[in-house]
């Protein structure tokens, strides 16, 4: 399928449900995060599974077991199609995500929703990280929490391009890896992403999805720049690692 998922880090629902629009059948399915979600609510995501569009829902549950079990539950019921989570939360809370999905969609008898882990988030550096008590190297904490989610019966993780290549050959062909920070080949202005890969590349390197936002968002014709980008995912695809 097309591997491209599209934030829709907008304010309102119209604005979403235009670019919803404009984009149908060019795009693998819309990203809606937390800023989306809190402005605009469940029937946001509602909105958009209805209409047959895959809803990749990105608020990182990151809880007690039970709670997330729940809030898993409530995605599933509205129809999402991908959700994360955050691996920190441990082995038990993960296991809990994974079991609550395919509970509630054996009961509606629907398929459950991919459930992707996020390891480390990408604005935390070393020194960040070591003042909240973690002291290994941020690549080894990557590794190891990437791995646990995936123990834990998890779908997959979201990698950043750093991490995408060596996550994907540690990993092996399975998991789904969930790559941002794209932009378009050649032209690459890089927004406030500090490592960027083209679509191309993060497909080479073993990403399954991109979710891509501004260089979508706030293209002249937005439809145009998700085709060329599926079409430059789709000439990785036969090179992918
Ligand atoms: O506009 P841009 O393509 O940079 O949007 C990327 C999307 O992926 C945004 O929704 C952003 O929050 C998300 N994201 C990211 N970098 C990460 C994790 C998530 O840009 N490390």
């Amino acid at each position: 399928m097309n591997p491209i998922l599209v934030a829709l880090d907008v304010d309102t629902r119209a604005r979403a449900l235009d670019l919803a629009k404009d984009l149908h059948g060019v795009v693998g399915g819309f990203k809606v995060g937390s800023q989306l979600f809190t402005a605009e609510g469940p029937s946001m995501v509602r909105t958009l599974a209805d209409r047959g569009e895959r809803v990749f829902l990105d608020l990182k549950f990151h809880d007690i077991p039970n709670t997330v079990a729940g809030a898993v539950r409530a995605a599933t019921a509205l129809g999402v199609w991908m959700l994360t989570v955050h691996a920190g939360g441990g082995n038990a809370m993960l296991r809990a995500a994974h079991e609550a999905a395919a509970e509630e969609a054996a009961r509606r008898r629907t398929a459950p929703p991919l459930i992707v882990a996020v390891t480390v988030l990408t604005s935390l550096d070393q020194p960040a990280l070591e003042r909240v008590g973690v002291t290994r190297p941020l690549p080894d904490q990557v590794t190891a929490l990437a791995g646990l989610a995936i123990e834990a019966g998890v779908d997959g993780i979201v990698a950043s391009p750093q991490e995408v290549r060596a996550l994907r050959s540690g990993l092996g062909p399975g998991p789904i890896i969930v790559t941002p920070g794209i932009r378009p080949q050649g032209a690459r202005p890089a927004d406030d992403q500090a490592r960027t890969l083209s679509a191309r590349e993060a497909i080479e390197a073993g990403s399954s999805y991109l979710v891509i936002g501004r260089p979508i968002l706030a293209a002249t014709d937005p439809r145009e720049a998700a085709n060329s980008l599926a079409l430059e995912a789709e000439a990785g695809a036969g090179r992918s690692a």
